[in-house]
């Protein structure tokens, strides 16, 4: 599928609008619509259950947006959060350094300093995508983090969106270690905005200025910490499998450039419609974080052993998801035109924990089922997410339903007000069975 249709797709069954679209938009930026947030809001809960829930002795925190501008000296992004940019000197467009050499060879970029970058151009003969000459200014550095002030007086102070969620799982340490009376091997979660000031273009919702984070930091013994990396590398891969995505999509790639802090770092790709992309890391990131913030605040970061009573830095191994990356990795990888023969339909093969609505509702005829397919669906809202749909034709309704990932339809007709069953239909294999209205609370928490 190619990514101008899933666009169209998204937008036309409320997944996905372009964000202020009545004022012509906002470059890179989107709007979650009603069946959009839903799908994001299942994919948040089962990752919070993959690592939040199910890792022993995770926790998980909900950190302001705006930090204390320190903790971005402490980070590195006030001196290095940085993309470097070149500009044509024939026909003035500009480009990130980085991602022309990768386009035009295919090399990983990862990690390069400006002057490898420049070499590496000049050695490749790489040209200007826009107009085919040779000649670059040199590259500069441009600050990807937003800036905004705080106060309203003289002494107004700079703040910035953050960059990253990570930070403040970093800054909570001494509290949620304390306050949870944890003991080490340790984790820290949070879904949470980022922001970045970015030019390179967005690929629809794969690279945005404002997107969601699902990060967790795994704090432990620097001795635990490569046993670690390899659990919270495979468990970023089961979280996509649970998602019902298929492996052989999915690759992993490590990082061949490391920072130097850094003792190992992968990312796992999916195959998007524009080639393989980032959608996880995992981050080996030794002591430098806490060591960081323990230097700049003058606060000590240090864990006690309560068994051995050794007082040290603990190590952090990082396992980041794009919130938004899963989600189009997820519309990508289940949407389908199926050959019906006569007549084809779309479907959405989502499993039934992402599923925005579980079951939708349908009175066979309007007048005369109305009463009891309300009852049925007022029943079913208590427990799962459904949709109560009366418009139409029952084939056009079963359609939409299929096109968005409803799993069931429940359909109320003559026969269920002598005898209290209710056809259900499945989505993947269009079967239909009798059921009693009593059963399906049963029925459907079986599915979850
Ligand atoms: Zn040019």
């Amino acid at each position: 599928m190619k990514m101008e249709e899933l666009v169209r797709y998204a937008k036309t069954y409320g997944f996905i609008f372009q964000g202020s679209e009545i004022y012509g938009g906002l470059a890179n930026t989107w709007d979650y619509g009603p069946l959009g947030v839903e799908l994001k809001n299942n994919i948040k809960q089962l990752w919070w259950r993959f690592f939040i829930q199910q890792i022993p002795n995770s926790y998980g925190v909900d950190a302001a947006i705006l930090m204390n501008p320190k903790v971005w000296v402490a980070s590195g992004h006030v001196a290095s959060f940085n993309d470097p940019l070149i500009d044509c000197k024939y026909c003035h467009n500009r480009f990130r350094a980085d991602t022309l050499l990768e386009e035009a060879t295919g090399k990983d970029a990862d990690g390069l300093s400006h002057e490898e970058l420049s070499s590496a151009l000049k050695e490749h003969h790489v040209a200007c995508p826009k107009c085919g000459k040779l000649e670059f200014t040199p590259i500069r550095q441009f600050n990807l983090m937003f800036e905004t002030q705080r106060g309203v007086t003289e002494d107004k102070q700079t703040i910035y969106l953050r960059p990253e969620t990570a930070q403040g799982e970093y800054t909570n340490f001494v509290n949620v270690q304390r306050s949870m009376r944890a003991k080490l091997p340790m984790g820290i979660g949070q879904i949470g905005k980022a922001f970045r000031n970015e030019i390179t273009p967005g690929n629809f919702i794969f690279r945005t200025l404002e997107f969601e984070q699902m990060e967790y930091q795994y704090f432990l013994p620097e001795d635990q910490a490569m046993d670690a990396y390899a659990m919270l590398k495979q468990r970023a891969f089961d979280f996509f499998v649970a998602m019902g995505i298929d492996p052989a999509h999915l690759q992993f790639h490590d990082h061949t450039k490391l920072a130097h802090y850094a003792k190992a770092a992968v990312d796992i790709q999916y195959l998007y419609p524009m080639g393989y992309g980032e959608v996880n890391g995992t981050h080996h990131r030794g002591t430098f974080d806490l060591t960081q913030h323990e230097s700049h605040s003058g606060e000590s970061m240090n864990y006690r052993d309560p068994i051995t009573n050794e007082v040290f830095t603990p190590t952090v191994v990082e396992s980041t998801v794009g919130a938004d990356r899963a989600l189009l990795m997820v519309l990508h990888e289940h949407y389908a035109v199926e050959d019906l023969g006569e007549d084809t339909r779309e479907v959405l093969r989502l499993p039934y924990v992402l599923a925005p609505f579980k079951a939708a509702i349908f009175p066979l005829i309007k007048k005369h089922h109305t009463d009891k397919a309300l009852e049925v669906y007022q029943t079913l809202t208590a427990s799962i997410r459904c949709e109560y749909d009366d418009t139409g034709n029952i084939g056009k309704r079963y359609r939409r339903q299929d096109a968005i990932g409803t799993p069931f339809c429940v359909t109320i007709d003559e026969q269920t007000l002598l005898d209290q069953t209710v056809t259900v239909r499945e989505r993947d294999t269009m079967s239909q069975t009798r059921q009693l209205i009593s059963d399906l609370p049963g029925f459907f928490q079986r599915q979850a």
